[in-house]
Formats: C-alpha cells, structure tokens, sequence
C-alpha cells in the first residue's frame, strides 16, 4: 500500500485498510469523489449493525444466492467502489452463478469505465460489458449518463445484483420488472427500500459469504426455489431495522457497545 502506515494493533486497523484503499483508488482514478463520501455513509451504518453479518442479512445473502442461480441471464453491476473492495468475489461469484459482469457508474467517464475494467480483470475476469461504447442502450425513466447500460447485460438481465447503487436506478430496474438484489449498509436508503432483495450487510462481509453459499448451492435448484419462495423481503429489513433499535437499546441501557453479544447465526 502507498499510503499511511497502518500499525496491526491498531483496534480499528481493517476499517482503516478499506479507507486506505479507496483513498489510493480514488487517487487512481477509480472511486468517485462521491464514492468516498458515500463509504463515510456505510460506515456510520456499519456501527450500527455492529459491523457483523446479521441473521437477516445472511437470510437475504441465501435468497441472493438462490436468485442469482436460478436466473436465466444474471448480471453483476460494478462501480469503482465495489471494484476496490470486492473484485476477486465479483469474479469468483459471475463465476459460480454463471452471471456477466457490467461496469455501471453513477459518475460515467471512459477513464474510470477502463480503469474499473483493469482492476477487474487483474482479479480474474475475462469479459466486462458496460465498457466505452458498449453502454449504449438506455434505461427509460432515468436522465443523463446514468441511465446507459449496455444492451447484453443489464438491459436484457433478469436478476441484477447491484452493490452499493441509489435509489433512483435500482426503483428503474424494478420497474423494467428486473429482480434487483442490494447490498446496503443502510437500510433507510432507498435502494434499500425498493431493492427485490436487499442485504443490509458490508460488501466486504456479504460478497465472499455470497459466494460461499453459492458454491454450496448451485447444483440445488430446488432448494434454492424453496428458499426464495419462503423469502419476504419487507419482513427482513424491518428485522434489520430491529435489530439496530436493539443494539442501540443495549448500548443505552449497558452504556458498552463493545460488549454486545454476537448473536446466534
Ligand atoms: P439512495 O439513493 O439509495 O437513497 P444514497 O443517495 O445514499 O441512497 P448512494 O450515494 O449511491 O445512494 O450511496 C450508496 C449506499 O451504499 C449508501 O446507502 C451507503 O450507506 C452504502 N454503502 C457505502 N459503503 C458500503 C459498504 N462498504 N457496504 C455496504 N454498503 C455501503
């Protein structure tokens, strides 16, 4: 790493990491501005679920699992920040799902498309849609560079696992009547709320536990469809939201938020 030297001991020496990282990929052309401000946001959220996976989130991660594999053309969108957290996982989980890999950018430039490309494709991937001129077909409803999508991958998906999008897009893909899975730290947002399957949980925890169940699922297709039958997706996030309101209760009541417990998976 170019920048800081972080010290191992330090208590919060991973979380400092991930900051180090999306400073020098943003300095690499990569994250967006807005990207750093937007991870701030995660992080603040990420307190509040007591920076673990949560019994709801690993529920949505089996029903993301389950969708992505039982989808006919499955796409995984990728912007800078999810390039610079999870790139290895993006590949291993189009991988195991058979899903295509797309850049999609809130922020599009031909530099930061190519260098997300890059990164990508160091980590392992063969093919990235979403490129230069191959963005060029349109998501209705939506205005200026952030509604191009490139017409084999998003436009014609069925399942798209969007990590870290806004709400506007995500209510777009809905209504183009695609599953949209989320991966969101806050459970406000409202790509939280308009996501088909939303997993409040950091993407640096969620993707590698997603391609873990995957691997462990992809040759059950009923038991996936079993699994996505049984999932309600309004009922877990408002568990998510629950769980939060717990955990705030006990730091109130306690005055110790290192001492909460880790609750049973
Ligand atoms: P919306 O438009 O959905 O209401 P927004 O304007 O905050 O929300 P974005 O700017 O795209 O949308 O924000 C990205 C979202 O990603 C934020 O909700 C933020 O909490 C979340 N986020 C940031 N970093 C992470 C991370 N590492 N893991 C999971 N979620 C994250």
């Amino acid at each position: 790493m170019k920048g800081i030297k972080i010290p191992p001991e330090h208590p919060r020496a991973e979380s400092l990491r991930i900051r180090e990282r999306l400073i020098e990929h943003f300095s690499e052309g990569v994250v967006a501005t807005a990207g750093l401000i937007a991870h701030g946001r995660g992080e603040a959220f990420d307190y509040l679920v007591g920076e673990r996976t949560t019994k709801p989130a690993l529920n949505a991660i089996k029903a993301a699992a389950s969708a992505l594999l039982t989808a006919e053309k499955p796409v995984v969108s990728v912007n800078g920040n999810t390039a610079t957290l999870v790139a290895e996982e993006i590949v291993k989980l189009a991988s195991v799902t058979k899903a295509r890999i797309e850049v999609n950018l809130f922020y599009r430039s031909v530099e930061r498309e190519l260098a997300i490309k890059e990164l990508l494709e160091k980590a392992g991937a063969h093919e990235i849609l979403g490129v230069g001129k191959n963005a060029s077909a349109k998501i209705p409803e939506l205005g200026s560079e952030r509604r191009r999508v490139d017409p084999q991958g998003i436009l014609l998906a069925d399942v798209v696992l969007v990590p870290l999008e806004d709400g506007d897009r995500t209510e777009a893909l809905v209504k183009m009547g695609k599953k949209v899975i989320a991966i969101d730290l806050n459970p406000l947002s409202r790509t939280a709320q308009k996501a088909t399957i939303t997993i409040v949980d950091n993407v640096v925890r969620a993707m590698p536990k997603l391609v873990e169940i995957a691997e462990k699922l992809k040759h059950d297709v009923k038991k996936c469809r079993e699994i996505l039958s049984n999932f309600d997706n309004e009922k877990n996030l408002a568990e998510s939201i629950s769980l939060i309101k717990e955990s705030l209760s006990k730091l109130a009541e306690s005055g110790d938020y290192l001492t909460l417990e880790d609750e049973e998976l």
